[in-house]
């Protein structure tokens, strides 16, 4: 029997890779995406291709009815235009969802207990670092802590929290799904949620970054033409 792991998949590169790098590890997958409200919503669409494409289990835990309690993001609050830019720039602040990792986390971990999991896992990385402070290492190894100690007795022993992207950057990610023959045509990164990606918003200029940074060609179709 394979051991189960649990992986929050937003269907974007880094969690999609995240899913895949388990799988060829050999991880029984249950793949957990979550409908917090966000405007770019289809993404959860090729989260649901990703379990299908690795043979996983998949759950949208739905906390759309949390969107009126987490306001003030532009993911969430269609009032608030999505920022465009470089995704390290102070202006991407309006794209923290308030303590969004941590809920999702927390999620993660009650479904790991149900189900006996041996892992958690998040694709969180090191260019989340400067706008998400609940991506930090610091942060990642405190859950951890507290997870243990929150289900002391009740998880599999070997339960523990796997984030093992969480000390490079976008462009080693690409590079490693490169490696594994990750689909990238079959990610969503725009926090626009268009028919097509943006080109322009910060998730989208980081996107293109991490192409051209790992040598890799860009499958992605951009909205303005450049690649
Ligand atoms: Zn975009």
């Amino acid at each position: 029997v394979k051991p189960l792991a649990i992986a929050i998949v937003s269907g974007g590169m880094d969690s999609v890779t995240l899913a895949h790098l388990l799988h060829d590890e050999g991880w029984a997958l249950h793949l957990l995406a979550v409908n917090y409200g966000q405007r770019h919503i289809k993404e959860l669409e090729y989260a649901r291709r990703c379990a299908d494409r690795l043979g996983a289990q998949f759950t949208v835990a739905d906390l759309s009815n949390l969107v009126s309690l987490l306001g003030g993001s532009a993911l969430t609050d269609r009032s608030i235009d999505v920022p465009l830019g470089h995704y390290a720039e102070p202006s991407m602040a309006a794209t923290v969802v308030p303590n969004r990792n941590a809920i999702m986390l927390s999620i993660a971990y009650g479904l790991a207990v149900s189900i006996g999991a041996e892992r958690v896992a998040t694709g969180v990385h090191a260019g989340d670092h400067p706008i998400y402070p609940d991506c930090r290492p610091r942060f990642i190894a405190m859950f951890e802590a507290m997870e243990r100690l929150a289900t002391e007795g009740y998880s599999n022993p070997q339960l523990h929290l796997y984030t093992p992207f969480v000390k490079i950057g976008k462009q080693d990610i690409c590079a490693i799904g490169t490696e594994l023959d990750v689909p990238y045509e079959e990610t969503w990164s725009c926090y626009q949620g268009g028919d097509v990606h943006c080109g322009r918003c910060g998730t989208c200029v980081e996107r293109k970054e991490a192409f051209q940074l790992a040598g890799v060609p860009d499958p992605t179709v951009y909205a303005d033409g450049v690649r």
